[in-house]
């Protein structure tokens, strides 16, 4: 359980076997998140047909609403949204420091209000582990204190010295609830903000602690330059040991295509079904917003390229009158379309590293998508 094989490699980017109690996972890939226990406007069934294999759902809002007490009643996560395959659950720390909401941090935890009732509440290391453990997803996150992208020294020393401490019980915590049923694995979050010593250092101290199934690469894509992020995953990439890496929050096409070529291996980001529900589809060509005049009477598919539900039944025109009708089998066709696209992307980035000629491969791609005659 919890086995990661590295299948094929071209420069930095990988094509892996990820062995999870719920299923195997080939990466690259992309998981589609599903905030409140559904990803927005698609059913089960719709995501195995787009070829999903892994979902992302939110801890902090299944914890508010309904609570994972009920969760656990109702036969915990898997059952609960009717989804056989592998999960991962975020820890609520991205939330609570983000949200609205948030009131409070010391060494202890988060306060916070909730957004549903407006009550008080608690998040620990220790409660984001059991709130985690119960609702029983392949892979949990560590607790992490998440700051801005463009924080300064200081503050991301700060949150990274707390983050290591909340590793520490997290791990703890979640040792003794997994000692007698190996169901879950903990994945920790490295977080130093855009600072590169920061984070060797976070990195070290994170592998220093013991084994680990995974790792992930918290707090990047959240308002810096995108050159940041790029920069920083391509000086970190030599560091990393050789287990899945997970950069968390990031999905868009050009974004998957960078973080690939830098070694990265797991995504997740609502933006394929934000941006579905609000007309725009990713596509070989780039983003096409369908709700142009242009597409009024354009009897072509969305991507003549995709095999999805979307592509080969309806035309531009149909969906284009779809959104402009308001009606709500615009906003599933499109999120369906979208998810597919990352996925395809995934797929299409995993056989040109198999072929090692990932390098070609993006160039190729970069010049159709962003129309640039470069790399
Ligand atoms: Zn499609």
């Amino acid at each position: 359980m919890f086995e990661f094989e590295i299948q094929a490699a071209s420069g930095a980017a990988r094509a892996g076997r990820l062995t999870l109690p719920h299923g195997t996972i080939e990466t690259p890939v992309f998981m589609p998140v599903g905030t409140q226990g559904t990803v927005r406007a698609l059913s089960p069934n719709d995501l195995r047909s787009v070829g999903a294999t892994l979902v992302l759902a939110n801890t902090y809002h299944l914890h508010v609403r309904p609570g994972e007490q009920v969760v656990e009643k109702l036969g915990a996560l898997h059952r609960f949204m009717g989804w056989d395959r592998p999960l991962l659950t975020d820890s609520g720390g991205f939330q609570v420091f983000s949200l609205e909401g948030f009131r409070r941090v010391d060494d202890d935890g988060v306060e916070f209000q909730s957004h549903v009732d407006g009550g008080r509440r608690t998040l620990t290391p220790e409660r984001a582990t059991e709130i985690q453990w119960t609702l029983g997803a392949d892979i949990a996150m560590a607790f992490d204190h998440v700051v801005p992208g463009g924080a300064d020294e200081a503050i991301a020393r700060d949150a990274l010295e707390r983050t290591m401490r909340w590793l520490e019980r997290c791990r703890k915590r979640h040792k003794d609830l997994n000692a007698s049923d190996d169901h879950q694995t903990l994945w920790p979050i490295l977080q130093g903000g855009a600072h590169l010593q920061l984070r060797t250092e976070g990195l070290r101290r994170i592998l220093e602690l013991g084994d680990w199934t995974g790792l992930a690469i918290g707090g990047l894509s959240v308002g810096e330059p995108k050159a940041v992020m790029y920069d920083m995953l391509e000086r970190l990439e030599p560091k990393l040991p050789a287990l899945p890496r997970y950069l968390m929050g990031v999905g868009f096409p050009q974004d998957l295509v960078a973080a690939v070529e830098r070694g990265v291996d797991l995504f997740d980001c609502v933006a394929p079904t934000r941006n579905g529900r609000n007309g725009s589809a990713f596509t070989p060509d780039g983003p096409v917003n369908i709700r142009n005049a242009e597409h009024r009477a354009d009897p072509r598919p969305l991507d003549a390229t995709c095999d999805c539900e979307t592509c080969t039944t309806f035309s531009r025109g149909y969906l284009r009158h779809l959104f402009v009708a308001e009606e709500l089998l615009g906003l599933r066709l499109l999120s369906l379309h979208n998810v597919r696209y990352l996925i395809r992307l995934a797929e299409a980035m995993r056989a040109a590293i198999r072929r090692n000629a990932f390098g070609p491969w993006a160039a190729e791609w970069r010049r159709r998508y962003l129309h640039t005659g470069s790399a």
